[in-house]
């Protein structure tokens, strides 16, 4: 037995014994979980179980204000409450925490996030962050103070004044989504600042799949003069995945989390999942049990490899981070594309500033148009796009010059696909 098929082998007991134990604990006294659940002893009880979707939360939640019946504890043991944007149009999350489950986030970030992307108590991080309810901002700045390094909020802050601080506190990482960072480059260009002098040596992004898209990715290195890495995570079930150091993907937390995926094109409904391959992210956390997630359908588009990695890390390998929302796929002439594919090929253009995609179904088809912002508004550059998609898909995608700034721009998700009702 090779050494990393031993660590394979520790992960799978180490799982199936947090799992044992947390789902004694919630089948105790979690009204959510009791008609869902029975015991698991094995792994064939825990496939079994059913998936759990995001639309029962949310009902369960509207059906049982404010925080719905996902609670192992009673309410006075937790300490603190997050929630998601809603920017999908649904209702925003709200999720709860325990002291010891926020332990358990802050912990998954100095030993595995940060520790994977050589982030040390020697650095000063810049939170280019609001401080609304939104848990990514606060795992990261709890996690770099348990780390022990500076933390610096950037939070009620116009984008110039970030710059200025970057420039006059000499932060050595940013944290930010990857299209916040370039918008923020841009911000310091207007403003005569090159922020690959700055002392930022490293990025740190999460919440769109930006930092593992190789062009995106590249942008962000030349703008910053650093080295950029991603984080997975998601509101409800807290940071699942790490950079990898060979640079082509996200290891996910196996000791903390039970992966799986539904193979693309094949039903849900059959309960049926892979540990590796093309689908949709499905995951269970193993150190949340106060308010848990078993078998949760994240809606996430992945890869998962399980060869060997140069990294040496044991934990299953997400090739290409997050590599979109199930969801947002559209076809165009039999072509099944998603958003970050084309994200890939418009960010090699140095011309292109921001895009989206605009997807309306006219009689049962999927009509696709790119709009596209360039700095200098040359319809040349559009031009070449539409070939080089062509040459990349096989497929012609209608695209369209708009002026500067005319797209929105957001401080946490860039919305890359926008669906127009037919
Ligand atoms: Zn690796």
């Amino acid at each position: 037995m090779s050494a990393d098929t031993i660590a394979q082998a520790n992960v799978k007991s180490i799982q199936l014994e947090k799992l044992q134990a947390g789902v004694e604990e919630v089948l105790a006294s979690n009204a959510f979980y009791q008609s869902r659940l029975h015991k698991v002893d094995t792994w064939s009880d825990f496939f079994d179980l059913p998936f759990l979707t995001k639309a029962e939360l949310v009902e369960d939640q509207k059906n049982n204000l404010p925080f719905g019946t996902n609670l192992t504890y009673p309410l006075g043991d937790y300490v603190r409450l997050h929630q998601t944007s809603g920017s999908s149009g649904g209702r925003p999350l709200r999720w709860l925490d325990t002291a010891r489950s926020w332990l358990w986030w802050t912990g998954l970030w100095a030993n595995h996030v940060y520790k994977a992307a050589g982030i040390t108590s020697e650095d000063r991080i810049f939170f280019a962050f609001s401080f609304g309810p939104f848990v990514g901002f606060w795992s990261a700045y709890a996690g770099a103070e348990r780390l022990g390094a500076m933390v610096i909020p950037g939070g009620s802050m116009s984008s110039e004044q970030r710059v200025l601080a970057i420039r006059d506190l000499e932060p050595t990482v940013l944290c930010s989504t990857p299209t916040y960072a370039l918008r923020l480059g841009e911000v310091a260009n207007e403003m005569g600042i090159d922020l690959s002098k700055s002392s930022i040596r490293k990025t740190l992004h999460a919440g769109e799949p930006g930092a593992s898209i190789p062009a995106t990715k590249r942008s962000i290195e030349t703008m910053y003069g650093a080295q950029v890495y991603d984080h997975t995570g998601m509101t409800e079930l807290g940071p699942t995945g790490f950079t990898c150091s060979a640079g082509d993907g996200v290891h996910f937390i196996e000791s903390e989390f039970i992966f799986e995926v539904i193979p693309l094109g094949s039903d849900p409904e059959s309960n049926i999942t892979q540990s590796e391959g093309k689908g949709e992210l499905v995951v269970t956390n193993l150190g949340r049990f106060c308010s848990p997630l078993i078998r949760y359908r994240t809606g996430d588009l992945v890869d998962l490899s399980r060869e060997p990695c140069s990294c040496g890390s044991p934990f299953v390998k997400s090739l290409g981070g997050i590599q979109g929302r199930v969801d947002d796929m559209f076809t165009v002439r039999g072509i099944n594309l998603y958003p970050s594919q084309v994200e890939e090929v418009l960010m090699r253009y140095s011309e292109i500033v921001n895009f989206q995609i605009r997807h309306q179904k006219v009689r049962q088809m999927d009509e696709v148009a790119l709009l596209i912002e360039t700095r200098d508004g040359t319809e040349e550059v559009v031009e070449r796009v539409v070939l080089d998609l062509r040459h990349s898909f096989g497929v012609r995608i209608d695209c369209k010059s708009v002026p500067i700034g005319s797209l929105p721009r957001e401080e946490m998700k860039a919305k890359r696909v926008v669906h127009v009702e037919g």
